[in-house]
């Protein structure tokens, strides 16, 4: 067969795909091999050979497409999406500030440089530099945890799961536990009370109702095997109506009357009374101690502001005990965590500054007044590319706090609403292409709108946003 030379047809065939030794020595592919190496680049352009060879024998493939510029130009695109990053940057526009799928808390500006510094060099982690001898990781940040709650001692494993799964299993290993039967709480992704007892081989001992539980309910279930009392605190549900539920302090009291220590799930947790920033209030540890339990845990990344982490606080001999428990070791944080850790805490020394300081905070403070103004300030850039497609409305709408804290109470805010011109077009379309963006933005859709609040946009990240919204250009 010969083959026709190739100014005189349109179509590619098989003879045009140039070689692959002459491709990579083509400059073409110089900056490729800089930036991904041998290895992967043949890997590469081997895929992308036989693909185009089987779309040319087919037929129907445009000579350009056979040449070196385009094959470089589709292995680049083949290796830039195979190098993403899996764990990226997105924009929170959902609504609910401490998503957790969305990674809850974002830290402060000195906790990212704390561990930066700490990724970067060996520290002393377990490791007394006065002494010289070994040392414990929860020092870190023990003494700063006892300063702000008032607790006698403190650890710190991985998550507020984590902890109360680990003072279980340290303090009521095959013994009772007594919980309200309104407080028998599941936490999204299968973090459920009677679940976590089990596993801690712990036995629940529910007491009262639903609805209704009495400190008599509590006295009568104590006997011989009891190990404690626990308060759970109810962060994702509220129940209201005819209720009834006994506080710490008389909790505290019935339990020490008979030698038993009252173990406090607060979930959330606040080290601050959230009411002087002008949000609705959640318990403090430091309250939670002071009326009288033993033991307090919450989490690092929620209400904190803090890296994910879960925080033990209390009494100095219940705090050994799980200390020395062998699944401390299991669950204890690395360096990164501690590191983060510290420098959230060391913020709340200065509570007048920390609706500045900490990005959780001021996110959750931010007036909506304030919203409103970016929210118009930014609405002509998306109206001017989103077009005739889409009616943008700049409207009010209600954030929520989210990860279980507050789950009643909503802070007023403003955002966008988006809606399609034509009924039924699009709406989806543009949500997914909101988040194939190279920083997606997540929104949240219902009633046939795209919702973008904006209370998760920090003014510092207005540029940016504006910036890549021309890609949405249809
Ligand atoms: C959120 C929560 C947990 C789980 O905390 P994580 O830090 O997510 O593991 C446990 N108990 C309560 C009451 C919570 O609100």
């Amino acid at each position: 067969m010969t083959v026709a030379p190739a100014g005189a047809r349109t179509l590619a065939v098989p003879g045009d795909i140039p070689a692959l030794d002459r491709l990579l020595n083509d400059a073409a592919f110089a900056a490729l091999l800089a930036a991904y190496g041998r290895t992967e680049v043949t890997a590469a352009l081997r895929g992308a050979l036989d693909a185009l060879r089987a779309r040319v024998v087919d037929g129907g493939v445009p000579i350009a497409q056979a040449g070196t510029p385009a094959i470089a130009a589709d292995v680049t695109a083949a290796l830039d999406a195979r190098h993403r990053r899996a764990l990226r940057r997105v924009f929170n526009l959902s609504g609910t500030v401490l998503h957790t799928n969305l990674g809850r808390a974002t830290l402060p500006q000195a906790a990212i440089d704390a561990l930066v510094d700490a990724a970067a060099a060996p520290v002393n982690l377990e490791f007394d530099l006065g002494s010289g001898a070994r040392g414990d990781r929860d020092r870190v940040v023990e003494a700063l945890l006892c300063e702000l709650t008032g607790a006698e001692a403190a650890t710190v494993v991985n998550n507020n799961a984590a902890a109360v799964l680990l003072v279980l299993a340290a303090l009521a290993n095959r013994r009772d536990v007594i919980v309200s039967r309104g407080e028998l709480v599941e936490i999204g992704g299968s973090f459920r009370i009677p679940d976590v007892m089990r596993t801690a081989g712990a036995r629940l001992r529910e007491v009262g109702t639903t609805n209704r539980t009495h400190a008599a309910d509590y006295a009568d279930a104590i006997g011989s095997r009891t190990a404690a009392l626990m308060k759970v605190h109810t962060s994702n549900y509220v129940v209201s109506g005819f209720t009834a539920s006994v506080g710490a302090a008389a909790l505290a009291a019935i339990a020490h009357a008979s030698g038993l220590p009252l173990i406090v799930d607060l979930g959330s947790g606040s080290l601050v009374d959230l009411g002087d920033f002008g949000l609705p209030r959640e318990p403090v540890v430091r309250d939670v101690l002071a009326e009288g339990a033993d033991l307090v845990t919450f989490s690092g990344d929620k209400l904190l502001g803090g890296p994910q982490a879960g925080l033990v606080v209390g009494r100095a001999a219940l705090v050994q005990r799980i200390k020395r428990h062998p699944l401390k070791r299991a669950l204890r944080v690395g360096k990164l965590t501690l590191a983060a850790l510290e420098p959230v805490l060391a913020l709340y020394r200065a509570p007048e500054r920390l609706a500045a300081r900490l990005p959780t905070l001021r996110a959750l403070t931010r007036a909506a007044a304030a919203i409103e103004a970016q929210a118009l300030r930014l609405a002509p850039a998306l109206r001017d590319v989103l077009g005739e497609r889409c009616e943008v409305a700049v409207v009010a709408m209600e954030s929520q706090i989210g990860s279980g804290a507050l789950p009643t109470a909503t802070l007023a805010s403003h955002g966008f609403a988006i809606r399609m011109q034509r009924r039924g077009g699009g709406l989806d379309r543009l949500d997914a292409a909101l988040r194939a963006l190279p920083r997606a933005v997540v929104g949240r859709i219902a009633d046939r709108t795209l919702w973008l609040d904006l209370r998760c946009l920090d003014e510092s990240d207005e540029a940016a946003f504006v910036a890549q919204l021309a890609r949405l250009s249809p």
